[in-house]
């Protein structure tokens, strides 16, 4: 067995796909890049697979793979393509890879984090979806796998980072946790002009740069929302036990309150490398290339409550995991629906939250009491065939 980590990073041409990279390429001794994916961004993967040379690079959109394959032999680069969305889950569980940096975006990461699950590797998840969308099945997969899950996710690497490695003392030590989060492009708009604001200005996050769909989520704090469910899953908490408070500075990244009061928390600049570095070294600590923070020129670390009227999509989440089974899978299919269709300018940015609620209401997930994957995925395709009808009728 080789002793440098070999891996895998599933959406390598995305925001938390580059900053691995990024992470990787600081420690060339200690990471090995076997596979690299992306769905259709050409250019971007033909370029990282000259550079990293990995043993296979997936094109999941598979009406591009030829055209990556030709530039690849053109440059004379030996990387084998493979295709389509299955192939994520080949690389993922492939023997010779240790380490999977789930960075896909949206449900479509599910298969994938659940291969790399089931064969024991460590598996980083990025894609907060997927563990939305599997939610009790997914961490089934990790507990029979043997693998070992660490949350890149901020907010969850920061709990994480907070609690000691023994999980069977977290349920005992901690009392509730909170989320911070920044409150997005639209913490001080007036909540009566977010119907016209446009896809741009939802997009310019004041503290993150990320890719456009979470970057919407985190303007409608339909983010915070997912990471609360995300939060039930990895740490096995009650939903009431899950809070979450707005810290426009992005500096505290969460905090743990534990039995006895007192709190826990971690902090660092808002660069996502922290919790890539921190997930790729675990236990150990690496560096990660993001600059320290300047204590005497932070001017104040202030918190405040998340308003229902601005932001009533955070309130969800608490009423998802109450519903029925498959009602976290429910509201996930619903807000990704009904953000690509405000990305393409084709539904108002409040909209979204009038989709995602009336989906909660109005869809019964009927699932069995243990799904099987296909019935969560089949799940999902009902979601986005109801809820694409609903914003068709908006656009009407
Ligand atoms: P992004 O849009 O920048 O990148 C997404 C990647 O997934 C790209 O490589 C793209 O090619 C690939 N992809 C897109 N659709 C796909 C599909 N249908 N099948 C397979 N691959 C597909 O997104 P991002 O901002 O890097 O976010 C990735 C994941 O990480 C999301 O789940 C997001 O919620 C989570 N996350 C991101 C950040 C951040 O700072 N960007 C922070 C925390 C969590
Ligand atoms: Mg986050």
């Amino acid at each position: 067995m080789s002793s440098k980590l070999r891996l895998a990073v599933l959406g390598s041409t995305g925001s938390i796909g580059t900053s691995t990279l990024d992470v990787a390429a600081r420690h060339p001794e200690r990471i090995e890049v076997r596979a690299l994916s992306a769905h259709s961004r050409v250019d971007e993967l033909v370029a990282q697979c000259i550079k990293w040379k990995p043993r296979h690079a997936v094109v999941t959109d598979a009406s591009h793979a030829s055209e990556v394959r030709r530039q690849l032999k053109e440059q004379g680069c030996p990387t084998q393509v493979l295709e389509g969305p299955q192939a994520l889950c080949e690389v993922a569980a492939d023997p010779e890879v240790d380490a999977v940096m789930a960075a896909v975006v949206g449900a479509a990461g599910l298969p994938s984090c659940l291969a790399a699950a089931r064969t024991g590797k460590r598996l980083l998840l990025a894609n907060k979806e997927a563990l939305v969308v599997g939610g009790a099945v997914f961490m089934q997969a990790v507990r029979q796998g043997g693998a070992t899950l660490i949350p890149i996710d901020s907010e969850h690497s920061a709990i994480f980072q907070c609690l000691p490695e023994d999980r069977s003392t977290w349920a005992r030590r901690v009392d509730h946790i909170i989320l911070t989060a920044s409150g997005g492009p639209f913490r001080q708009r007036d909540p009566a002009s977010l119907e016209a604001v446009t896809p741009d200005e939802a997009c310019a996050h004041p503290t993150w740069v990320m890719g456009r769909k979470i970057s919407v989520d985190s303007a409608t704090m339909m983010n915070k929302a997912l990471e609360v469910i995300e939060a039930r899953w990895l740490f096995d908490l009650e939903p009431e036990r899950i809070k979450a408070v707005i810290h426009p500075q992005s500096i505290v990244h969460s905090m743990v309150v534990c039995r006895d009061q007192s709190v826990l928390a971690q902090l660092g600049t808002p660069d996502m490398r922290v919790p890539i570095a921190y997930g790729l070294a675990w236990p150990e600590r690496i560096e990660s290339g993001a600059s320290g923070l300047e204590w005497t020129s932070l001017k104040a670390l202030t918190f405040e409550e998340a308003d229902e009227r601005r932001f009533p999509g955070l309130f969800l989440s608490w009423h998802a995991l109450k519903g029925p089974l498959g009602s976290t899978a429910v509201l996930n299919a619903a807000n990704e629906v009904a953000v690509e269709r405000f990305l393409a300018g084709r539904i108002g940015f409040m909209d979204i939250y009038r989709l995602n609620a009336r989906a909660l209401e109005a869809i019964d997930p009927q699932l069995p009491i243990s799904p099987a994957v296909d019935e969560l995925i089949a799940l999902d395709q009902r979601v986005r065939a109801c809820v694409g009808q609903w914003a068709d009728a908006l656009t009407a």
